[in-house]
């Protein structure tokens, strides 16, 4: 079996009422996307799908749990940062495809199976904050690389004293004008 029909749901056997799937995201999930996000490449995540399936609608409720790994945007250190999602989808059996939205599915009657994958993949790419750091800690409690910080607060202190000298420079040419005339 190909690695991606692992996300496949059959839903077409499945009889009416609740049914409950599994999925483990590992690295090699990822690999199947690495080339439309080069940030995310690795992780370890369970996710949960509760189906609730009626005559012509699938209900599913999704939970995702787990991390992924990440760069340190503070520290520049790998760590695991934490995922957590939840959502539900709709796929709707025999409709209007103009009806399908970011939560609505339309599928046709012969279709018998639908491939989570790519939602699994966007709901983790929808978690992923804008900044992703240890922590913001300025204690001794921050899980950041203390050396590594320490090293980017002396060089950021460098080029704010270079910033300085460059403004006097500036300001100098001004001090040469007589305002009074
Ligand atoms: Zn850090």
């Amino acid at each position: 079996m190909k690695y991606t029909e692992s996300f496949k749901i059959p839903f077409k056997g499945l009889e009416i009422g609740q049914h409950e799937f599994e999925f483990n995201i590992s690295n090699k999930f990822f690999d199947l996307y690495k080339d439309s996000n080069l940030e995310l490449s690795s992780g370890e995540l369970k996710c949960t799908v509760m189906l609730d399936k009626k005559s012509n609608l699938l209900t599913l409720d999704i939970d995702i749990d787990g991390y992924v790994d990440a760069i340190c945007d503070r520290c520049l250190d790998s760590f695991q940062l934490p995922i957590e999602s939840t959502s539900t989808i709709y796929i709707k059996i025999g409709g209007n495809v103009d009806e399908q939205n970011d939560e609505l599915i339309v599928l046709s009657e012969d279709d018998s199976e639908f491939n989570i994958a790519d939602y699994l993949y966007e709901c983790i790419c929808l978690e992923l904050p804008i900044r992703k750091v240890h922590d913001e800690l300025t204690t001794s409690k921050t899980k950041c690389n203390k050396e590594m910080l320490k090293k980017i607060k002396q060089l950021s202190t460098k080029n704010e004293i270079k910033n300085v000298n460059e403004t006097d420079a500036r300001w100098d040419k001004l001090k040469n004008l007589n305002i009074n005339n």
